[in-house]
């Protein structure tokens, strides 16, 4: 896999500029923009409707498939953007908050709780 750390702070702004350029933000409504996420999440999951486990992790090898895959990706994340734009939501830090606490409420097995893994 490859690493492309990205600060999501730009795309919001440029997601906002481009709904307000439009004059969209009536229609961007806590509401309007979770529905336009679920939908957007199941176009994702329509392109895996009817493949095997093997042939869904194989999705990227087919270059319309990955094209697809990036393309749905995408929506998903401009959506979830835009949510967080509306409602003042730091994605980063509500994904880590969520991993504090998953990690404390599913501890690696056989390690001591609190203890970080070795290695
Ligand atoms: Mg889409």
């Amino acid at each position: 896999m490859t690493d492309h750390p990205q600060d999501l702070a730009p795309l919001r702004r440029r997601l906002a500029e481009f709904a307000a350029a439009r004059h969209w933000q009536p229609y961007h409504t806590p509401k309007n923009l979770a529905a336009a996420l679920s939908v957007e999440a199941s176009e994702l999951l329509e392109i895996f409707q009817w493949l095997t486990p093997e042939q869904s992790a194989r999705v990227m090898t087919d270059p319309d498939t990955a094209h697809r895959v990036r393309d749905e990706v995408a929506d998903v994340l401009a959506y979830l953007l835009q949510f967080c734009e509306v409602l003042d939501v730091d994605p980063a830090a509500a994904l880590e908050a969520k991993i504090e606490r998953n990690e404390s409420r599913f501890p690696v097995p056989g390690e001591p709780e609190g203890r970080a893994p070795e290695g």
